[in-house]
């Protein structure tokens, strides 16, 4: 079977100067769970150049989203960046990734914490019926460090709570808390790092919630390392239990890009 197939690019949406996003055909085959990431990329030299990338689009649709960074000298989103609708993409055949909702034991609250691209596979987790199903409350939040980072806020503000099947569970069970550190935005707790956010009362009771209880709440965390580093010191203090290959946990982690 081949490793690799592509795709046609439908769709291009440069966000600002540091992102952007691409939509692409899917061919029926290509299945994944939502959260999972695949490699993709373009030919270089006659070569496939791959990269890990989240598929920020839900398993149903008909179409496959990614959100990119453009990295100045990076290798693959340096010529990435200025692909056309109508070229091809490359993908890999076989997603894979820890941010799947049967990697956690079951809960009430499910905290989907992203910085900057991290925000990719959340995407394809809140337009999931099942995840509704599954969790009283699905608090989304995506920290960045300027407002124009703050992709996707159409669809997570008034595509989703709006969709014909599931908007309601959408309206009554999403909570959407943006946060920038690099300017003013709105008050205070949309102006904080994730882990001063979980570390401070006021940000569960701002959403109305308790205070974080690993009886009660689950966490997916997708960011820069400092934020996942960070984030598990908090949770494992608090008695949250990391998930592991073999068993299921109260959190789960990837790595929205490998430092080098
Ligand atoms: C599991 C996984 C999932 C990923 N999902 C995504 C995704 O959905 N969207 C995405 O844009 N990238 C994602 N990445 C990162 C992606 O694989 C590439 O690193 C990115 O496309 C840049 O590729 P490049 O060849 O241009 O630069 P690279 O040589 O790969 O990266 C150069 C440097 O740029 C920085 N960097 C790379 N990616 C990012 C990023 N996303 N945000 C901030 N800084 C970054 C890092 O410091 C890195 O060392 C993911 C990585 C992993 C491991």
């Amino acid at each position: 079977m081949r490793s690799t197939i592509t795709e046609t690019v439908t769709q291009v949406h440069h966000w600002n100067d540091t992102l952007f996003s691409i939509k692409t055909t899917r061919r029926p085959s290509f299945t994944f769970e939502n959260g999972q990431f695949v490699m993709i990329g373009i030919e270089v030299d006659n070569k496939p150049l791959l990269r890990a990338y989240s598929i920020a689009s839900a398993n149903y649709e008909d179409e496959l989203e990614f959100f990119s960074i453009k990295v100045p000298d990076g290798a693959l989103t340096s010529r990435l960046q200025h692909i056309q609708v109508g070229e091809q993409l490359t993908l890999s055949t076989r997603p894979t990734g820890t941010l799947v909702a049967g990697h956690l034991t079951p809960g009430k609250h499910l905290y989907l914490l992203a910085t900057g691209t991290g925000l990719a596979p959340f995407m394809s987790i809140i337009k999931d019926p099942d995840i509704y199903e599954q969790f009283d409350k699905v608090i989304l939040v995506h920290g960045v460090r300027y407002v124009s980072e703050l992709a996707y806020q159409e669809v997570i503000c008034d595509q989703l709570p709006n969709n014909e099947f599931f908007g309601d569970w959408v309206r009554e069970k999403l909570l959407y808390h943006p946060t920038v550190t690099r300017e003013p935005y709105r008050h205070a707790l949309h102006q904080q790092r994730i882990t001063t956010l979980l570390e401070s009362n006021h940000f569960t009771e701002h959403l109305g919630l308790p205070e974080l209880c690993p009886s009660r709440d689950r966490f997916m965390l997708c960011g820069n390392q400092a934020m996942l580093d960070d984030t598990m010191a908090i949770l494992n203090q608090r008695g949250f239990k990391k998930a592991t290959s073999r068993q299921q946990g109260d959190y789960v982690i990837e790595q929205a890009f490998l430092e080098k």
